[in-house]
């Protein structure tokens, strides 16, 4: 499926699952309840997600948005959209995913829908209440959502793969044009 988990928070991972949110052809990873099963697995937030419905599906994708509108409007030191606010608290305040430790002394993961929600919530709300680094893909086009923890605070992508490799070879491409520019190219790229 290609879920990747750059963004070093599970909420925002999770609305990394809508990629290239800003180009022509966004790319939407949750086109049915299966893809959000192998989501939560693959994040780890469960060990067997249950069978979810389409209103399972609806209901996270609702979230998904406002955690990604709320977000960004963080970034963009913008007020969150007042129904946003009202959907995050509704579902933070709901009980959400405890892991079991069984006798043998392993873990179980397990938990609803409801549940997962909750906990996808309280993360972002989480996150927002720290003075946490939070920053967008420096690829104009990704519209992925990360915790820049490096210790310079400088990381400017997603991830090396999907984002700093691609603008390091325009980059390398554009040094090696630079040859046959035109004047007025130089001029515009200062
Ligand atoms: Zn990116």
């Amino acid at each position: 499926m290609g879920f990747v988990f750059v963004s070093g928070r599970r909420s925002l991972d999770f609305a990394g699952t809508r990629k290239w949110r800003r180009s022509d052809a966004p790319e939407e990873q949750l086109l049915s309840p299966a893809d959000l099963s192998a989501w939560v697995e693959a994040a780890g937030l469960l060990d067997a997600a249950p069978a979810f419905g389409e209103s399972d599906l609806r209901a996270a994708i609702d979230l998904r948005e406002a955690v990604y509108r709320t977000a960004s409007a963080r970034l963009d030191d913008r007020r969150p959209e007042q129904g946003d606010v009202t959907l995050l608290n509704d579902h933070a305040r709901r009980p959400g995913l405890v892991p079991t430790l069984l006798p043998d002394g392993s873990t179980r993961r397990s938990g609803s829908a409801g549940e997962l929600l909750a906990t996808l919530a309280a993360d972002l709300l989480d996150l927002l209440a720290a003075p946490a680094r939070v920053k967008r893909c420096a690829n104009t086009e990704c519209t992925r959502l990360y915790v820049d923890t490096s210790r310079a605070e400088n990381r400017q992508w997603c991830g090396m793969s999907e984002c700093g490799n691609r603008a390091k070879v325009r980059a390398y491409r554009r040094r090696h044009r630079e040859g046959d520019r035109s004047p007025a190219d130089d001029r515009t790229t200062g």
